[in-house]
């Protein structure tokens, strides 16, 4: 029998599941449903931080079914049960906020929340990028209008946070190492230099119609091994580049939890209570 040795981080999904983009792949549109406020919810959160703190967690993910910013109190209240686990000893260096950036483009919206949620403990904002062009940014989400990503960092730096930027691989958008390295130089010509990236695909860890190929996914990595230097491999699979002073990371969407193995990525924290050892819950129940 194998015991668990390392928890990796908690990703824990917050707010109503409303959304201000509409996109075609959209894959948090499922658990929308679940998206109701729940005593549980609350519970069960501060108890997957402790728990991931106590296994050696470094990382928590605050994402949402639709889009966190749109429910700006409930990211405040996810972020004061953090700050109470922090208090008491259950502190991550690292809690990131994901978003499509669109609301970070207006300074009122920065100025209201941002101070308040770098002190209740929030230290990165990941904003998603489909194309490094706001143009067809736009387009990607449906939006009349996406800001400059400057700007998105301006507004995000002045705060004391920082911005990093999910470069998403999606079929027809960046799907192979060409589109990659101009992506990446483009982010780093804006000042954008601590980049991740995944192939979109279902919440099952299984590809859909905009999962980029295997050929496409396979030069990306190829890409990587050749131009940049790896700082360290994740377990689950990808790793972390130093690409001349910038940060690439390339990962997997979701790990499926194997009880064999010694570590879990993350604990998911659902909107309906549970915890999950992985986004595919089958076979991963941890807490209800
Ligand atoms: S921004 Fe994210 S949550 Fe909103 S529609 Fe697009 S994929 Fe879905």
């Amino acid at each position: 029998m194998v015991c668990i040795e390392k928890i990796y981080s908690v990703s824990a999904l917050v707010g109503a599941g409303v959304c201000n983009a509409n996109c075609s792949f959209c894959a948090g549109k499922y658990l929308r449903p679940q998206a109701k406020d729940n005593p549980i919810y609350w519970k069960n959160l501060e108890a997957a931080i402790k728990l991931s703190a106590r296994y050696g967690g470094w990382s928590l993910s605050l994402t949402s079914s639709g889009e966190v910013t749109c429910d700006p109190d409930s990211l405040t209240k996810a972020l004061r049960v953090y700050q109470k686990c922090a208090n008491e000893g259950a502190y991550f260096p690292n809690v990131n906020l994901f978003t499509n950036g669109i609301l970070f483009g207006e300074e009122s919206f920065c100025n209201k929340y941002l101070d308040n949620w770098r002190e209740l403990g929030l230290t990165n904002v990941a904003v998603s990028v489909h194309d490094v062009d706001e143009k067809k940014q736009a387009q990607v989400y449906n939006v009349k209008n996406y800001p400059r990503f400057e700007k998105i960092k301006e507004n995000i730096e002045e705060h004391g946070l920082g911005m990093r930027c999910t470069l998403l691989l999606r079929k027809g958008g960046v799907d192979n190492s060409a589109k990659y390295e101009s992506s990446v130089k483009t982010l780093l010509d804006k000042g954008l230099g601590n980049i991740t990236s995944w192939p979109v695909g279902n919440p099952d860890g299984t590809k859909n119609e905009f999962t980029p190929s295997w050929f496409g996914l396979f030069g990306i990595k190829r890409w990587l091994n050749k131009n940049a230097k790896l700082c360290h491999g994740h377990s689950w699979g990808g790793g972390v580049y130093d690409y001349h002073g910038n940060i690439l990371r390339i990962t997997d969407y979701v790990t499926k939890h194997d009880p064999k193995k010694d570590f879990v990525r993350q604990l998911v924290v659902f909107q309906d209570g549970a915890v999950d050892y992985s986004w595919i819950k089958e076979g991963a129940l941890c807490m209800k």
